[in-house]
């Protein structure tokens, strides 16, 4: 039996479907080359914009004529060509059935209706149901029908979400949100914050060590919200974490997480980062906006003042550090002062980089239905300041460093230069540097000698 696998938005639908492959690789399946000649399609979907669940009813068209020529259905309207690898397969293998899966975000905010509207998918699974993937894999080498798993109380974390040869990895710790932005669709697709115990994560750790893993990323929607069953709290996991690396020698150097909220990013937190060198000093805080007035339409819980306040302890503690933030122009009723207000704590902060896009509706949050939308040119025009200004900082920031000779984790070979390799610095920066490929996976220390964009050059000392 052959998977193949279709992963849209964060990280920790990265880590998902990696956990759901490690359960078919353990059931001895293979993955397709192809989509179009697998036994199962996954497609692992992301409901955060409008746009991303557009491009997923794009697939799933897509796929209803992969099926219909998998299955030698000579009624099928799409040109063979358009899916020859389809084609190709049921000419050699006759009529094996595809069997489309839709699973994450979008499949549990449509849980009860997407099947009525788009009957080539076979089974679907939404954020509570995942763990029982087992019984979607059982029924399909039985040959069974498809069906739609029915959702669960309680969010189960997988044993790991280890892909399989990789040396950096994600570790998801804590689960859901309770902050109720009110833009945001997060909480009524993955419910309210709940954590992994704290066993399971160090026994992760361990599996990942004896994987030789380099680096890993505990993920959460509001990672630094952890809170463990017996009231651990994140620093005190990271702490542990640390600790425990330490003691089992393992191979893990560099330890990320993300995404943090400025609210629960605490004193003690800066404190054990600080004493903990396998933190890494790059941080993904989200700012959204510089306006205290828009932040408390967005119910942020925090002011501009406190996050500047915020950042300004960070870059004292670590003179070194990185920060990257998400940015959200047009917000419903900004005025253009208010806008202003985000260029000039962009001015204040110097993010070192920053995921930025316009406010976009999405159905069933509260600010959708507040009366004054921006117009859409408005919020492009703002966004292209945004995005200008970011770029201008994140130059300046960069031409900086040029000169500084500092560690870098080789992960892959360069796109346009096979004998060039790509890493990334601990701040989460990309170098490109001359190098071998037996260093792919390993720590080498590169001096910085010039820009690319956004990529470091390098040379390798
Ligand atoms: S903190 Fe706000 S933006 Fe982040 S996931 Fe929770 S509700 Fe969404």
């Amino acid at each position: 039996m052959t998977y193949f696998f279709e992963t849209y938005g964060c990280e920790m639908n990265i880590a998902e479907s990696a956990a759901v492959e490690q359960l078919m690789i353990s059931r001895g399946w293979t993955k397709a080359e192809h989509p179009e000649e697998a036994n199962i399609v996954v497609i692992n979907t992301c409901s955060v914009r409008g746009s991303a669940e557009q491009r997923i009813l794009g697939r799933l068209g897509y796929f209803a004529g992969v099926k219909k020529v998998r299955m030698l259905n000579p009624h099928t309207k799409l040109r063979l060509e358009d899916m020859k690898y389809a084609a190709e397969f049921a000419k050699k293998n006759g009529a094996v059935p595809l069997n489309l899966v839709l699973m994450g975000c979008m499949a549990q905010r449509t849980l009860d209706t997407i099947q009525d509207d788009y009957p080539q998918i076979d089974y679907v699974v939404g954020t509570f149901g995942k763990y029982k993937f087992g019984e979607i894999i059982q029924n399909i080498e039985n040959g069974g029908k498809g069906f739609k798993i029915k959702d669960e109380e309680v969010y189960t974390f997988a044993e790991n979400s280890y892909e399989q040869g990789a040396f950096s990895t994600f570790v998801p710790i804590m689960h859901g949100c309770n902050n109720f932005c009110t833009y945001c669709i997060v909480p009524y697709v993955r419910g309210r914050e709940t954590s992994r115990r704290v066993d399971q994560i160090l026994a992760e750790i361990d599996f990942l060590t004896k994987a030789n893993v380099k680096e890993i990323t505990l993920l959460g929607q509001n990672v630094n919200a952890y809170k463990g069953e017996d009231g651990t709290t994140f620093p005190q996991l990271l702490e542990k974490i640390c600790q425990h690396i330490d003691e089992t020698k393992s191979s893990i150097k560099w330890i990320r997480f993300e995404s943090s909220n400025p609210n629960d990013f605490s004193d003690e937190l800066i404190e054990v980062i600080k004493r903990n060198p396998h933190v890494c000093h790059g941080f993904h805080i989200a700012a959204q906006h510089g306006n205290s007035e828009i932040l408390r339409r967005m119910n942020r819980k925090n002011t501009r003042e406190e996050f500047i306040e915020l950042t300004k302890k960070l870059r004292s503690a670590m003179p070194d550090v990185q920060l990257v933030t998400d940015l959200m122009v047009g917000f419903p009723g900004e005025t253009e002062e208010q806008f202003n207000d985000i260029l000039t704590m962009m001015d204040e902060i110097k993010f070192e980089s920053s995921f930025m896009y316009y406010y976009n509706p999405r159905e069933g949050t509260p600010a959708a239905k507040y009366p004054d939308q921006i117009d859409i040119e408005v919020k492009k025009a703002r966004l292209a300041k945004v995005i200008d200004l970011q770029s201008k900082h994140t130059t300046e920031v960069m031409q900086k460093r040029i000169g500084e000779t500092i560690e870098v984790l080789a992960d892959i070979v360069s796109r346009n230069n096979e004998n060039e390799l790509l890493g990334k610095t601990e701040q989460n920066e990309r170098v490109a540097f001359a190098g071998e490929k037996k260093l792919i996976g390993t720590f080498v220390k590169v001096k910085l000698t010039g820009l690319n964009g956004n990529t470091f050059k390098g040379e390798l000392i």
